[in-house]
């Protein structure tokens, strides 16, 4: 942030887009941004990291080229979504590795379920993420650190009602993970969950999906959306939805197609 600063780069936090207009340009159209709190403001490139359908659906709603996006993107599979329960433990458990996988007792039915829903299962695999493990700083001493991930359809599949089942699932989940990590109910100090209402709510993502457009052989790579709208002049997109694919490594990689991509459009010298 330092660099891009130094650069010249302005950086606005807590100023959530709310819509992006086009006017016309000298030589191509301008893109105006609505965001909360601020004044309109044009720019001649805007390259979107938001949510794939949520940047055609929301943010260029009424944009020629934007809705035939929106239902193309529709038309395609979606990630499952994720049910999250970060947890703290006034105890430590020596016995435990940072990352753990605990497969439950089915694999093809409860990937069916996931992956298509139309149901919560009551099985779960889960990753159990213990970074104290690695890191003990990661809490107060003599304390663990965790997160554990259920996957779960999302929400175009399961239109589960979160807000009521959350809880019992969290403490499913912690029920089944205390058989391996005995008494860790009752040394629990802290707990909150993240739903996929919370990915639709708080990310925008589509569905509530974790991982955006699934990664299906027709939906990887050059197949996913690509880094430089078609139709829409001045919009390029970065992020898990577009060219290559979700992950860090693939969102990373698809900020440098996107920066190769507008560095080759404006005919700006790469050092
Ligand atoms: C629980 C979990 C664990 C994971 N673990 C790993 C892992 O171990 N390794 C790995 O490689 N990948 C992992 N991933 C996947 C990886 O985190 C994602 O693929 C990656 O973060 C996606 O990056 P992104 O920039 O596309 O989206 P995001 O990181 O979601 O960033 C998009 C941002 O845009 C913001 N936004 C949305 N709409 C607007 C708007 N209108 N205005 C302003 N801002 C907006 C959102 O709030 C969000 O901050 C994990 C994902 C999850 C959910």
């Amino acid at each position: 942030m330092r660099l891009f600063e130094e650069l010249g780069g302005v950086l606005r936090l807590a100023a959530p887009v709310e819509r992006v207009t086009l006017e016309p340009g000298p030589h191509a159209p301008r893109h105006v941004v609505h965001a909360a709190d601020l004044p309109p403001e044009a720019f001649d490139v805007v390259v979107s990291n938001a949510d794939v359908h949520h940047t055609y659906s929301t943010l260029y709603r009424g944009v020629a080229g934007a809705e035939r996006r929106r239902r193309r993107l529709e038309r395609m599979a979606w990630s499952m979504s994720l049910f999250v329960l970060y947890f703290g433990t006034q105890r430590r458990y020596p016995e435990l590795s940072h990352h753990t996988i605990l497969f439950g007792p089915r694999f093809e039915g409860l990937l069916r379920d996931i992956f298509r829903g139309p149901r919560l299962p009551d099985d779960f695999s889960l990753y159990l993420h213990a970074p104290t493990v690695t890191d003990p700083g990661m809490a107060p001493p003599g304390c663990e650190a965790f997160y554990v991930l259920s996957p779960v359809p999302h929400l175009g599949n399961a239109a589960i009602d979160w807000a009521a089942e959350a809880v019992r699932y969290g403490d499913a989940i912690l029920a089944a993970l205390e058989r391996r990590l005995p008494g860790l109910r009752e040394s629990i100090v802290t707990r909150r969950h993240f739903t996929p209402a919370d990915f639709a709510a708080t990310f925008h993502a589509h569905h509530g999906s974790a991982f955006s457009v699934a990664p299906t052989l027709t939906q990887s790579a050059y197949f996913r959306p690509h880094n430089r709208d078609p139709d829409i002049p001045g919009l390029y997109l970065a992020g898990a939805g577009t060219h290559p694919g979700a992950g860090v490594p693939g969102v990373v990689n698809s900020a440098k197609a996107t920066c190769a991509t507008i560095a080759a459009d404006f005919h700006v010298v790469r050092i």
